[in-house]
C-alpha cells in the first residue's frame, strides 16, 4: 500500500475543460472548451506512473480536447501498461483516433435517444449514436466500447428504445446503466417504494432489446441508508488532478479548496460542515494509519469492487474485473487477502476473487 491506499484504480481528470454543459455537471469545476490551459501532462503522467495503477481511467472534462492525449497514453502503455479506459462525451469520437491503439475501453455517455440526451447533455442522442455507428465501422477502432447511461426519472421510460437503437448498431457494444446521484434525490428512480422493481422491469425489457446490458444498482442497494455508508473501494482507488496531484476521497478537501472558489460557501450550506468534518476526520485517520470506511457523500464509482470484497456477486463485476486480468501479481493477491480479512470480511475468499479476475472456472 502507498499512502494507505492500494492505488489499483486511478482516475485522472486529464482536463477540466468541456465542450458540453450537462445539467448535472458541476459548473464550479468545469471550464469552457476554449479557455486557456497550460499543463505539462507528461510531467503529470510521471507523477501518476509512480503509483502504477492497474486500471487508469482518463476522464475530464472532455479528454478529446487534450491535443497530446495519444502521446501520454502511449507513454503510459510503454512505462507500466495499465488497462486504459477513456470516458468521452460523444461529441466527436473520431477526434480520439490517434489514441485508439492505446485505449482498452472507450466509454461514451448517452442518456437516451434523440431529444432525451439533448435535454440533459445538450446534444441529440441520435447524433451521438450515429458517431458510434461510424466508429464501429472503422477498421482502426478495436477497443471495447461501453455506452454509459445515467438512469433518471426523466429517461427510464425511453431506455428500451435506446437499447434497440444500440442493438441495431452492433452486438459488440456493451450498455452500462448507472443510478443518478444522489440516490435519494428527486431524479432517482429508486427513491420511491417499489422503485427498484420498476427499474428491474425496465432492465429486463432492455435486455430483451439488446443482450449486452448491465447495471450497478445492486451495489448501491446494499446500503440501507444513503446518508452514511461504508465504502471499501476508497482504499483501492485514487484520483489525480489535471496536473497529476494525487487525492483520495479522504484527502480531497485540500484539492477541492485549491480548485473551487465557491467551496467555502458550499461548506456552510446545510450538511456541508458534516461532510467537511467527515473528510477531515478521514484524512487525519489516514495520516495516523487507521482505516475508516465511512462516507457521507455516496457515489457509485467502483462500487462493484465492494461487492466482491464482501463475497457477493454483482451484475457489473465481470466488466469491472476485466481491467485487472493479467495485472495482479501473487503478492497483490496476498496483500489484498490480508487487508480484506483484517478490515472488511473475515470470510473473504481470495482464491475465488482471483479465479474471477483471471477468468478461470473454479
Ligand atoms: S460531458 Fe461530462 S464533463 Fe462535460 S459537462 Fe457533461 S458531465 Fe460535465
Ligand atoms: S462512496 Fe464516498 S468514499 Fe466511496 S468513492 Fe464514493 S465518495 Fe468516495
Amino acid at each position: 500500500m502507498i499512502n494507505n491506499n492500494f492505488c489499483w484504480m486511478a482516475t485522472w481528470m486529464v482536463t477540466d475543460r468541456c465542450n458540453l454543459r450537462c445539467a448535472y455537471c458541476d459548473p464550479n469545476i468545469m471550464r469552457r472548451a476554449n479557455e486557456p490551459e497550460v499543463i505539462n501532462r507528461f510531467e503529470a503522467l510521471d507523477r501518476i506512473a509512480a503509483y502504477r495503477p492497474k486500471i487508469l481511467n482518463i476522464s475530464g472534462g472532455e479528454p478529446s480536447l487534450v491535443k497530446e492525449l495519444s502521446g501520454i497514453l502511449a507513454r503510459a502503455k510503454a512505462v507500466w501498461n495499465p488497462f486504459i479506459r477513456v470516458v468521452h462525451n460523444g461529441t466527436a469520437p473520431q477526434k480520439l483516433a490517434e489514441s485508439f491503439p492505446y485505449i482498452d475501453r472507450l466509454v461514451i455517455s448517452v442518456d437516451g435517444p434523440g431529444e432525451v440526451n439533448a435535454a440533459t447533455r445538450g446534444i441529440s442522442g441520435d447524433v451521438v449514436l450515429d458517431g458510434i455507428a461510424a466508429l464501429m465501422d472503422s477498421a482502426d477502432f478495436r477497443s471495447e466500447l461501453i455506452i454509459n447511461t445515467v438512469v433518471t426519472e426523466r429517461n427510464i421510460d425511453t431506455l428500451k428504445r435506446l437499447a434497440a437503437q444500440i442493438a441495431s448498431i452492433s452486438p459488440r457494444i456493451e450498455l452500462g446503466l448507472a443510478p443518478v446521484m444522489p440516490p435519494d434525490g428527486e431524479l432517482s428512480v429508486i427513491r420511491a417504494p417499489g422503485g427498484y422493481d420498476r427499474f428491474l422491469k425496465a432492465f429486463a425489457e432492455m435486455k430483451s432489446a439488446h443482450g449486452a446490458v448491465t447495471h450497478d444498482f445492486d451495489c448501491l442497494l446494499r446500503h440501507k441508508n444513503f446518508r452514511k455508508i461504508q465504502c471499501y473501494n476508497q482504499y483501492f482507488s485514487v484520483h489525480f488532478s489535471p496536473r497529476g496531484e494525487l487525492f483520495t476521497c479522504g484527502a480531497s478537501l485540500g484539492s477541492q479548496l485549491r480548485r473551487t472558489d465557491g467551496v467555502y460557501g458550499k461548506i456552510f450550506k446545510k450538511g456541508g460542515i458534516k461532510k467537511a468534518l467527515t473528510i477531515l476526520t478521514r484524512a487525519i485517520n489516514g495520516f495516523v494509519g487507521r482505516v475508516d470506511f465511512t462516507c457521507r457523500n455516496i457515489c457509485s464509482c467502483e462500487s462493484w469492487f465492494d461487492m466482491l470484497l464482501l463475497g457477493s456477486d454483482t451484475e457489473y463485476a465481470p466488466t469491472g474485473l476485466r481491467g485487472f486480468r493479467g495485472r495482479l501479481t501473487n503478492d497483490d493477491y496476498a496483500e489484498l487477502d490480508t487487508f480484506v480479512k483484517k478490515h472488511i470480511n473475515a470470510n473473504f475468499d481470495a482464491e475465488r476473487f482471483k479465479s474471477i479476475v483471471e477468468g478461470r472456472p473454479r
